[in-house]
């Protein structure tokens, strides 16, 4: 059943294509294959919702998802009554996955601008989910990406996918593990898309980061009046 109103808006592979920022944007981040179609589908309760497919070219692109009110009944419609009244609170955007091993380098390539362009640029951008198969642990992109989120200021949760492939002593471990390798200030959330395990957590986090206005950015550096 579903669990909240969802739709899918556009794909996009270039900056241009992007959507108007007309509402709050949580993107989902992550290694191909670590899960996250699976758990997009499962946080909003609909099995068709993102593609789950194991074709690096079908995951290239960036896509909305429009996220009605959580958790409301039904669609709100306005006087007017068209569907795209329903009362949607916020976009899950669902980035494409980094370092497939079986994709090239040059495809490789025209990923990062996306990736980089989105997260660097989207006024709109609230908070970042990012995944981690509990198995692989945080790798050299994690790493590198936590402090380049943070120096901008962007709330991040981070889960980890797959929790039902490990016993649950050791799932704690990993858990902790994590969170001492990214110097997290919270555990992050181990969730399965298979059992269910994690995902009421961490849908209450995603909604919870969509909902809390972004601390404004520090504004440009206005021109330092320079003596020269
Ligand atoms: P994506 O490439 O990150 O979108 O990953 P997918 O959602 O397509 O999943 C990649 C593979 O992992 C598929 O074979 C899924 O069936 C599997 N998978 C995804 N989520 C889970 C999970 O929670 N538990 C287990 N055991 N397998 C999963």
């Amino acid at each position: 059943m579903a669990r909240v109103k969802a739709r899918f808006v556009i794909s996009a592979s270039q900056t241009s294509e992007f959507p108007p920022p007309s509402l709050p944007e949580v993107a989902v981040v992550g290694r191909s294959n670590v899960g996250k179609s699976s758990l997009i589908n499962a946080l909003v309760g609909h099995d068709g919702l993102a593609r789950t497919s194991r074709t690096p070219g079908r995951t290239r692109l960036a896509n909305w998802f429009a996220i009605a009110s959580p958790g409301a009944a039904g669609a709100r419609r306005s006087p007017g009554g068209n569907a795209e009244s329903i009362d949607e609170r916020f976009f899950l955007v669902d980035m494409p996955g980094y370092g497939y091993a079986e994709v090239s380098q040059a495809m490789r390539e025209s990923w990062r601008p996306l990736i980089e362009g989105y997260l660097a640029e989207r006024k709109s951008l609230v908070g970042v989910l990012l995944l981690i198969d509990i198995r692989r642990g945080a790798q050299n992109e994690e790493l590198d990406f936590l402090p380049w989120l943070a120096e901008r200021d962007m709330p991040v949760v981070v889960a980890l996918t797959k929790a039902d492939k490990l016993a649950k002593n050791k799932r704690s471990l990993e858990v902790a593990r994590a969170r001492q390798a990214l110097a997290l200030r919270r555990d992050p959330v181990a969730v399965s898309a298979q059992s269910g395990d994690g995902v009421d957590p961490l849908w209450r986090a995603v909604v919870q980061l969509a909902r809390k206005p972004r601390p404004q950015a520090p504004a440009d550096p206005a021109d330092p009046a320079d003596p020269e």
